[in-house]
């Protein structure tokens, strides 16, 4: 083959090449070691001395991620939160931060709570204008600039290179949350950020059959070096169980989500037309705030999660959700099975989101038995 480097679908597809050296397997083992023997001369030569800073299957997942987001180094974390937050931390009290208005809500809520008695600065601005975060910065003060795009639940965009531009002339890192885009359709990187966070329960693993967390760094700086003292400190490590499970789910990461993203596309502008909806919010559609940024900084589809706004208000959207039968009610997203979930009910007093919303996660299954389970529920 010549020397053209891999596409992200056949680094995902071939888990980054990996064979066990001893079998030659070309499924990886599982590594579930806590400790590991000493040499005799007292060194720890194979890199490895204790469970909780480091384990061989969490760095196989670190491996794919990395190569997957274009980075310089992964870490793999317990949670989507558990990686988010230790980027907060390793920060410094008296710090400023910029965070969205509309963004996941319990790290909304761990930033206005914890993270603000512990000292931090937090400024929530709406993220989809640039201009509103340029004027919330801080130069020499703002250390960190955090954007979720496209972000839940209204699946606001955020303009990445825009906001790298930003941080960068104030002195701040822009890390972005990229769980939705999954690494298939946004590249944070490679328009600037410095770091990017996946909640990798969602699609990256793709089988809502783990919690797990990611972050890519574009360079290894003392910053990335207290993120990695915080996971080993506060045991925020995947365990190697997971990280095998998520390495084997990262494997069909592209076809799923392209067609999850296919899907959500055809419902979007199916139920854009229906009088049911109020509204449809789906970065895809041409009349979405945000398009026009979408279109430049995601390729090949704007992913699988979209919101519908049900005429009637709260009390019809909770009841058209509990209609449907195809479609599964519960939290979570980017796994292979649909789900649909009434947002305001998960994010409480203070949540941006309107009580007719709901999210819905569009999975692998038939678009139209879908759209057909969605009209029935609508129908009543
Ligand atoms: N970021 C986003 C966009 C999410 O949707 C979630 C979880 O729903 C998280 C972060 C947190 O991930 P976890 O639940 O794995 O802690």
């Amino acid at each position: 083959m010549a020397d053209r480097p891999l596409a992200p679908a056949s680094i995902a597809a071939q888990a980054g090449g990996a064979i066990d050296e001893a079998t030659r397997a070309i499924v990886p083992p599982i590594h579930v070691a806590a400790t590991f023997l000493r040499d005799e001369d007292n060194q720890y030569r194979s890199g490895f001395s204790y469970g909780r800073p480091d384990n061989a299957s969490v760095r196989h997942a670190e491996i794919v991620l990395a190569a997957l987001e274009g980075g310089a180094s992964s870490l793999a974390f317990a949670s989507g939160m558990a990686a988010a937050t230790s980027c907060f931390l390793a920060l410094a009290p008296g710090d400023h931060v910029v965070a969205p208005r509309v963004m996941y809500w319990s790290l909304r809520h761990w930033l206005a709570g914890f993270a603000t008695r512990w000292g931090l600065a937090v400024e929530f601005v709406d993220a989809a204008s640039t201009d509103a975060i340029e004027a919330a910065v801080k130069p020499g003060r703002t250390r960190l600039i955090w954007i979720e795009t496209p972000a839940n639940p209204l699946w606001h965009v955020t303009d990445i290179a825009a906001t790298a531009a930003i941080a960068r002339r104030a002195g701040a890192r822009l890390v972005v949350d990229s769980t939705v885009a999954a690494s298939v359709f946004t590249q944070p990187l490679a328009l600037g950020a410095d770091a990017v966070m996946h909640a990798a329960t969602k699609y990256l693993n793709g089988h809502s059959d783990l919690v797990a967390g990611a972050l890519v760094a574009a360079r290894e700086d003392e910053w990335w070096e207290r993120v990695r003292a915080n996971r080993k400190e506060l045991g925020a490590i995947l365990g190697g169980f997971e990280a095998w499970l998520l390495v084997r789910g990262m494997r069909t990461l592209h076809p799923r989500v392209r067609w999850a993203a296919r899907s959500a596309q055809r419902l979007a502008e199916r139920f854009a037309r229906d009088k049911r909806i109020v509204e449809v919010l789906y970065p895809g559609l041409a009349t979405a705030r945000g398009h026009e940024v979408a279109k430049r900084q995601m390729s090949g589809g704007f992913g699988g999660m979209l919101s519908i706004r049900v005429a009637g208000g709260e009390a019809a959207a909770i009841a058209a959700a509990a209609r449907v039968r195809l479609w599964k009610r519960a939290t979570s997203l980017g796994g292979v099975e649909s789900l649909i979930e009434h947002r305001a009910s998960v994010e409480g007093p203070g949540t941006p989101c309107p009580p007719d919303l709901l999210r819905l996660s569009v999975g692998v299954e038939d678009a139209d038995d879908l759209a057909a389970d969605l009209d029935q529920a609508l129908a009543g």
